[in-house]
């Protein structure tokens, strides 16, 4: 089962998606995290990709969509993936279908208030990137490496405005196109964890692939 998580910063499309592919043996692969260990890394992507994402902007398709492919050719990927963070555009959708067979698209959303009430508790460790809601941590220290969490460049309040009006343009033509290939689920992301979780195994069960 190969699927596409679509959703604005802050509504849980990538703890869900971790989530998600746990359950039914995925590879989750996020772009922006495979980007942010690219910066971690110091690699010439990353040094590209951290102007871009630390201005709020995507990184130009074909830098990504390489990226992208190179990783779904890694044996891991072919027992199945969920994709988070991409498409982000029009041409990333087309092009990934060139490529492999997408059996949904699951579209979550919810407003913005709740929106970016999310992302202000959000935090990330400096060191291996994993992410972290504030109040759901005992401390502030990463649990794997120690070190302090921190607040992404990118959910900085004024970077965040800009992603979620960006994500709002660039969304519309993208779930359009996954409407008319049949593959669009609309899920209600404005609930719990547990609650949206619940909802999209169900509709997971329901899909014949
Ligand atoms: P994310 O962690 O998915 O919110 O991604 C963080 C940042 O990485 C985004 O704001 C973009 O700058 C960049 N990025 C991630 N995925 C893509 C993509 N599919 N296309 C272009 N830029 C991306």
């Amino acid at each position: 089962m190969n699927l596409v998580f679509l959703g604005p910063p802050g509504v849980g499309k990538g703890s869900l998606a971790v989530r998600i592919a746990k359950d039914y043996g995925l590879l989750h692969i996020s772009t922006g995290e495979m980007l942010r260990a690219e910066i971690s890394a110091g690699t010439q992507m990353g040094k590209l990709a951290e102007k871009y994402i630390n201005d709020g902007n995507l990184m130009p398709d074909s830098l990504i969509i390489e990226m992208l492919l190179s990783k779904l050719q890694c044996s891991t990927a072919k027992q199945g993936y969920i994709l988070d963070g991409f498409p982000r555009t029009l041409n990333q959708a087309r092009e990934l279908d060139k490529f492999v067979q997408i059996d949904a698209a699951i579209n979550l959303d919810a407003p913005e208030e709740v929106l970016l009430k999310r992302i202000s508790h959000r935090r990330i460790c400096p060191v291996c990137g994993k992410g972290y809601i504030s109040y759901m941590m005992s401390s502030n220290l990463c649990e794997q490496c120690g070190v302090e969490v921190t607040i992404r460049d990118d959910d900085k309040e004024e970077v965040v405005k800009a992603r979620l009006e960006a994500h709002n343009k660039r969304i519309l033509p993208i779930l359009n196109y996954y409407k008319e290939t049949g593959k669009l689920i609309n899920v209600d992301g404005n609930d719990t964890m547990d609650g949206v979780a619940q909802r999209v195994r169900l509709i997971l069960e329901g899909l014949n692939c």
